[in-house]
Parts: C-alpha cells; structure tokens; sequence
C-alpha cells in the first residue's frame, strides 16, 4: 500500500472482475471518498454511464485480450458528481498472491488545457504563415512592378540617350553624336593618325524657303542627309551641325580622301533639286593629326568654317581647303548669289 502511495497519481488496484481492492491517497483525493467507501465495490461506480459503456465494449475485451489497456480517455465523477476527464492506462498484475487490474489514472485537465492553447497557437501560426504568404506575394507583386519600372526607365534612358544625339528631322547625329565620335576616335588612334571633317552648307537656303515654303525647305534637307549618308565609308559619320548646315566627320581621312568625299558629296547635291531648281552647298574642308588633343573637334570645325566662308566669298557651290587658297567654282553657275 505505501508503494502505490508513493506513486505521484491516482492508483486504483482490482481483482480480475473490477471489484476494488485499493485506492491509494491520490485516488481518494481525486474521487473524495474514504477507503472504506469502495470495499467490495465495481470500479465501475467511478464512471458516468457512458463511460460504464465504453468500459463494458471496449476496456474490457482489450484487456483479456492483450491483458493492459494505454490512454484511454475518460470521465470519471467524484463524491460531489462533478466529473474529471481523465486518462486511463491499465496493466494485469498480482496483488497477494491473487490475479489483479493496476488502474493508473492521469488526470487530462491540463492535458485538455493544453492541448486548447496547442491549437490555439497552431491556428495563430497559420494565421501568421497566410499573413507572411499573402505578405510575400505583395512583395514580389511590387519588385516585378518595381523590375518593370526600372526596365522602363532603362529604355526611356536609352531613348533619351539616343534623342540627345540625334536631330529629329533628318535623324542623322548631332553635334554631341560628332563630339562622341571624335573622342572615341581619339582614345583609339594613335597621336599621328589623321583625320578630317568636310563642314556642308546649303547655299542660299533662305531663299528655298521663301520661294517654296518651309516645309519643302525641311525636304530638302532630309534628301540632303539621306545623299549624305549614301557618300560615306562604314566608319565615317554624317551629322545635322546646324540648321542648313551638316557635318561629315571622316576617321584617318587626309586632305586628298576629304577631297575626294566632297566631290562626291558636290555630284550627290545634284541629283537633289526643288521644282526644277537645283541645289547647291558650299564645303569646307578641315584635316588634322590626332595630336591636337581635347581641341581636335574645335580646331577642325572652325578651320572648315572659316574655308566654308572662303567657299562662299569666292561665290560657293566649291569646297575650299582650309590649307588652299579657294577653288574654282563647281558645275554650277552661282544664280541667286
Ligand atoms: P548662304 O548661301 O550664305 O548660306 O545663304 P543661306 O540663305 O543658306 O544662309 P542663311 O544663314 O541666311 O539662311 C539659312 C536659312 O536656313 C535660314 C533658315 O530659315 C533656314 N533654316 C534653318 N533651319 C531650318 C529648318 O530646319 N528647316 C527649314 N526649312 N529651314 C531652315
Ligand atoms: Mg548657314
Ligand atoms: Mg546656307
């Protein structure tokens, strides 16, 4: 008896019919009755009907079966029929000398508790885990719109990019796509390397506009940049430098090469012509060694400025080198001049 009082829950000892033998002290507290209440009686007293029930079909048939019974969930009632949720394990021994049950009982209400707060928290935690799911699909939702925006920009960027360096009539270069060009150039050439640039002005442009109107001046000048680009090499560069006024930048060119350019660029005016009327340009031309430095592009297109207004004083439709004294008048007669 002192064994099964030294044991921390409520202990219940019956012969082979479930008739009490004994209860130690934690089974008294739990039931609130004396020893002597449970001589002779059915440890099934300790149950509600229903539990009786399960005890008769389902406790006892396991336990001849397989002689000990684990966790079986019950309520059992005590003095003042309150009833207590307890778990029940049960295990065919011997008490003097005689066949017996051990009835070990471990009472749930904790368990039950919890058990309550377990699902309680994993419901929290699911709560938590849809807040963090939906939490990351927002998140990624806003980096793909954020990776649009930036692939966005990059291309506005580009765009821009290529806008600054372009004019929008001819879409030919303008002077900051020459300026890169030149630099670029530069960086690659050595410092003896020469090259040249052919500065292209409409003659008496002023005078297609007024006679033809503005818009048949704009005509002009896109066929002007197209036959332009038409006369160039693969790494020569054709740019819009102002308004009636284009540029050719020619790598490695010498002052023979940019010559020969010009008077393509002279027979290719030709075949441009309003209502009849030809058009005529008056070129300068400007060669340079790489040695110059950052004041290449500077030196080159005011050397072939100052031979355009040569070209011009001398009645143009001509190309003047900026090293030669003027040249002869082209194949055209100088009209409106
Ligand atoms: P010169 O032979 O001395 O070069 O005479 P010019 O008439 O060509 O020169 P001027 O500088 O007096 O006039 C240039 C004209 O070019 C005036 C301007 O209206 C015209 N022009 C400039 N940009 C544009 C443009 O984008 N479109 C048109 N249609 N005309 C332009
Ligand atoms: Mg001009
Ligand atoms: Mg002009």
């Amino acid at each position: 008896m002192d064994e099964l009082n030294r044991l921390p829950c409520p202990i219940l000892v019956t012969d082979a019919v479930g008739r009490v033998l004994l209860p130690n002290t934690d089974m008294l507290t739990l039931v609130g009755h004396d020893a002597a209440h449970w001589r002779q009686k059915s440890m099934e007293d300790l149950f509600p009907p229903a539990g009786r029930i399960f005890l008769q079909t389902h406790v006892w048939p396991m336990l001849l079966r397989e002689n000990s019974v684990r966790e079986i969930y019950l309520y059992i009632s005590n003095a003042q029929g309150e009833r207590t949720p307890v778990l029940v394990n049960c295990r065919a021994g011997e008490y003097e000398h005689q066949p017996c049950y051990y009835w070990v009982f471990f009472v749930a209400q904790e368990r039950s508790r919890f058990e309550a707060e377990l699902l309680k928290a994993r419901a929290e935690a699911q709560r938590s885990a849809d807040r963090l799911t939906q939490a990351n699909a927002e998140l990624e939702a806003v980096h793909s719109q954020l990776e649009q925006r930036a692939y966005n920009i990059e291309i506005a960027n580009r765009e821009l990019a290529v806008l600054s360096r372009s004019d929008p009539l001819t879409g030919l270069g303008n002077r900051r796509a020459l300026s890169t060009a030149i630099k670029r150039w530069q960086s690659r050439s050595d410092s003896d390397a020469l090259a040249s640039v052919l500065l292209i002005d409409v003659d008496h442009f002023k005078a297609v506009n007024d006679q033809h109107g503005h818009d048949e001046g704009d005509r002009v000048l896109v066929a002007l940049a197209r036959m332009l680009e038409a006369s160039l090499g693969p790494n020569d560069l054709a740019v819009r430098y102002g308004g009636e006024e284009f540029a050719l930048w020619l790598p490695s060119a010498d002052r023979t090469q940019a010559g020969i350019i010009a008077e393509r660029v002279h027979d290719g005016v030709q075949k441009v012509s309003i209502e009849g009327m030809p058009i005529t340009v008056s070129i300068g031309t400007a060669t340079l060694g790489n040695c110059a430095g950052s004041a290449l592009m500077q030196q080159l297109l005011e050397l072939s400025d100052i031979a355009v207004y040569q070209a011009k004083a001398a009645g143009r439709n001509r190309t003047v080198n900026s090293m030669q004294a003027p040249s002869v008048e082209r194949n055209y007669t100088d009209q409106a001049g």
